[in-house]
């Protein structure tokens, strides 16, 4: 008789975003002639930079033609795009990063949630709270969890992120496997510097442990002094796999690409005692079940690295940075203690009340749309997400809007 993983049935229904969805139409309803403005979407709002519309225009036609037309591809990615990322990405910046340690994909999402399969079922797996929910659900589906209570699952060490430790997780008490840890931070919007993200490479050189460092939103770093990468750390090749996208970078999002960097010195231990590679296994994993990025999307990726295409991802990203510094500033002028939004798209306000109470507060009274920080674990209670992400119109008529709604 067929069953089904019955792993699934421990995941927790993710009410979150249905739930900000149904209150948001039912004030819909209430208020039809009162349009509401989205601070709460972790998607981008402005099109692609011109210049990867231009590659992305001439890859299409390429594909018109038998002479140029491209069938399957690399399943790591193509020469040029890995390429342009070494050197743009990692070289530049001193990270001894190679062509072939790069792995192109169609989303960070997917690759942090498959890099798990390629490690034992036993791995005691370390996770920050609050925080994106992939990595805690992929372990969950694989059945490295026992059940959820009382807002978390049996069986994982989890990483406590709150005021008293600046939102920067202590290290763990207990000896762990796997450690996901994601700077800037989804969702407070915090970063590490080079000295904090060197304890975690010690630590886990120290365990035995791997790293899972998710950089999704390392182009919004504005502070020189901090790290965009951990391989800018010493031994961060021994012991760390880093995660890179271009949705939020260049608004790739709808498009799909990203990339995983996975170290030649990573080296794991089997139980009867050889060292296997984890960059051979992950490659043995793309190959057998991924099938490439197609063309254009990779043109179109290595069109940000062009001279034009670097300039255009800068201003991109600058027009998100002025409504993130307008955002904090005007909630801080308001009375509300605030981290993230320096070099971040995100801004994690403390309400001094619980999290929906604050969102429905500020749908009802701004017609503002938020994300309620307990939606990302038990640590966000308190707190609420406001998203960078949208014009500077609606932002500026948002936070007046907000001004008007808090103030006593
Ligand atoms: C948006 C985001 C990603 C990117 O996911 P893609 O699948 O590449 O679009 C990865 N990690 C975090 C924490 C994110 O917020």
């Amino acid at each position: 008789m067929i069953r089904i993983n019955e792993h699934y049935l421990k995941l927790k229904a993710s009410y979150l975003f249905s739930d900000i969805a149904k209150r948001v139409t039912a004030y819909q309803q209430r208020h039809p002639d009162s349009p509401i403005i989205r601070l709460g979407i972790g998607d981008v709002t402005h099109a692609l930079p011109k210049a990867c519309i231009e590659a992305f225009h001439q890859a299409v036609d390429e594909m018109a033609t038998d002479t140029t037309f491209r069938g399957y591809g690399p399943e790591q990615g193509y020469e040029f795009l890995r390429q342009a990322i070494a050197e743009n990405d990692f070289k530049s910046r001193g990270a001894d990063i190679s062509t072939d340690e790069i792995f192109i994909s169609d989303g960070a999402k997917c690759d942090t949630g498959n890099i798990q399969e390629i490690f034992d079922i036993n791995s005691r797996i370390a996770i920050p709270d609050p925080v994106y929910p992939v990595y805690l659900d992929t372990n969950v589906m694989a059945g490295r969890t026992g059940a959820f209570q009382d807002g978390r699952y049996e069986g994982i060490v989890y990483l406590d992120s709150h005021a008293e430790n600046q939102f920067i997780p202590d290290l763990p008490s207990e000896p762990v496997d796997l450690i996901y840890l994601c700077f800037p931070n989804n969702p407070t919007g915090v970063t590490i510097s080079s000295d904090q993200l060197k304890k975690w490479v010690d630590f886990a050189v120290a365990n035995k442990a791997i790293i899972l460092f998710d950089a999704a939103y390392e182009a919004f770093i504005r502070d020189d002094r901090l790290p965009h990468s951990i391989y800018e750390i010493e031994g961060a090749r021994q012991v760390a796999i880093e995660f890179r996208s271009f949705s939020k970078t260049a608004g790739f999002t709808g498009t799909r690409c990203a990339y995983t960097v996975v170290p030649k010195s990573l080296q794991v231990t089997t139980s009867s005692g050889d060292k296997i590679s984890i960059h051979d296994l992950w490659n043995r994993r793309q190959s057998t079940k991924f099938n490439g990025v197609s063309y254009p999307v990779q043109r179109a990726a290595a069109a940000t690295y062009s001279n034009a295409g670097k300039q255009q991802v800068a201003e991109l990203i600058d027009g998100y940075m002025t409504n993130a510094a307008l955002i904090r500033k005007s909630m801080q002028t308001l009375g509300y203690g605030c981290v993230g939004g320096e070099n971040s798209p995100y801004i994690w306000v403390s309400t001094g009340q619980d999290s929906w109470g604050f969102f429905d507060m500020l749908l009802e009274k701004a017609g503002v749309v938020c994300t309620p920080g307990a939606g990302f674990g038990n640590c966000g209670e308190g707190y609420i997400r406001i998203s960078a992400f949208n014009s500077h119109e609606n932002v500026t008529t948002a936070l007046a809007r907000i001004s008007q709604a808090l103030t006593p």
